[in-house]
């Protein structure tokens, strides 16, 4: 049986699952916290259940020694002679990565290359292979990226209309995210289903704290609703989605908004928090049934983004056969899957009240026996999806 050890590194932060793609669940998941803050923290669970430890965390490597240690005293035994793999999470992997691969230092450097075009992201991906390539010299390390799931998409889908000397030099184009999720989902859905993945046209929505759509051919992506970076699209909880670009010129000129408070407005301060006054999608549905209007909007305005995609990716499609809602909104959240997809009946899209109830912790149909496009709910799972292409890349 392989055994992966999966880790998302954020810029003050360690996600680790260790799991074998072959097996239920993972054998143990921690998350380590506010790294270089002071005040860190990591919370294990292992075979004995939950651990918690705050300590000082200077930096990466040091998160990465914790881990480490953590699992040698709590468990399970973390032996790198056992490990398959160590697969990363990278979350821009431009138009250099249509698909996973092994860590070597060329890739390494293709990353960094990367970062301006996600600077707050790709710098702390690599302060993660690189504490973990310290720890685990002699494991193949594999690095899977966000965005090249969406590789496939055509140019016609991926070109913005901008000046073609500028796009080019500035790598500016749509390259999507949650790519791993996407893929996940749309082959987990074919898989339920008991249908050939190469058949099946599928339209998938990730809704999460970051939200996006995609349309999915036979497997394939060929469009989503993020752009050049993760603020296109959906309505998110503290990201605008879509807007007029033009609005960022008028600040600029008529309010004196610079980069860093533009950058701030649109991913810290809009969304829904911007819109509602809260970023979790439970606290919004509690001020609308207080008969909070902002509330109610907001809600309204995260609904119509979604069903505007639907309808575009219907059209890019052609003909669709199954639309799946996933991530912390889309598995937990029957208000907006209902309200997401209301009033599209005419096109054979219909959620069935009783079947779409309730938080969904496995895949589960919530369109009526028969309907034209089968409406579902699959739980994302991104740290089996790189468990399994870390694998994969290993195997090759
Ligand atoms: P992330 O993008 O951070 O990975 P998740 O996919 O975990 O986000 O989704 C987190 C969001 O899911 C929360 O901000 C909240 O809006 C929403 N959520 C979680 N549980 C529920 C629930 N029971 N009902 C409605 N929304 C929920």
């Amino acid at each position: 049986m392989s055994l992966v050890l999966v880790l998302n590194s954020g810029s003050s932060s360690i996600k680790y699952q260790l799991l074998s793609p072959e097996a239920d669940g993972p054998q143990a998941t921690g998350l380590v916290e506010r790294i270089g803050q002071g005040s860190g923290r990591i919370r294990h669970e292992g075979p004995g259940g939950p651990v918690v430890q705050e300590l000082d965390i200077a930096d990466h490597e040091a998160g990465m020694r914790l881990v480490l240690d953590t699992f040698a005293e709590h468990g399970p035994q973390l032996d790198a002679s056992t490990l398959t793999a160590v697969g990363h999470r990278v979350v821009q992997g431009g138009d250099l990565f249509t698909g996973p691969v092994r860590i070597d230092d060329d890739v390494v450097a293709q990353i960094d290359e990367l970062s301006p075009l996600a600077p707050l992201h790709n710098p702390a991906n690599l302060s993660g292979i690189h504490a973990a390539r310290t720890a685990f010299p002699d494991v193949p390390h594999v690095a899977v990226f966000d965005t090249s799931f969406h590789q496939t998409m055509p140019p016609a889908a991926y070109t913005y209309a901008l000046d073609r000397q500028v796009a080019a030099e500035h790598r500016i184009r749509r390259y999507g995210a949650h790519g791993t999720s996407h893929r996940y989902v749309s082959r987990a859905v074919a898989e339920f289903l008991g249908r050939d993945v190469a058949e099946l046209n599928t339209i998938v929505l990730h809704l999460g704290n970051g939200a996006s759509a995609s349309a999915v051919r036979g497997g394939e992506c060929i469009d989503t609703s993020m752009g050049m970076t993760p603020l296109a699209g959906l309505v998110m909880g503290t990201r605008t989605g879509d807007i007029d670009p033009a609005v960022l010129l008028h600040l600029a000129r008529t309010a004196g908004y610079d980069t860093q408070a533009l950058d701030d407005l649109l991913n810290r301060r809009s969304g829904m928090l911007g819109l509602a006054g809260h970023t979790d999608m439970r606290d919004v549905h509690a001020a609308v049934e207080a008969g909070d209007e902002d509330a109610r909007t907001a809600l309204d305005v995260y609904h119509h983004r979604i069903r505007g995609y639907v309808g575009q990716y219907m059209a890019h499609l052609g003909r669709v056969d199954a639309i799946v809602f996933t991530a912390g909104i889309g598995e937990n959240d029957e208000v907006v899957r209902a309200g997401a997809l209301a009033g599209l009946e005419h096109y054979g899209i219909v959620v069935d009240p009783e079947r779409n109830a309730g938080r969904k912790k496995a895949p589960t149909v919530i369109s009526p026996d028969g309907a034209a496009v089968t409406v579902l709910v699959v739980p994302t799972n991104e740290e089996l999806e790189i468990a399994r292409q870390a694998v994969e890349v290993v195997a090759a």
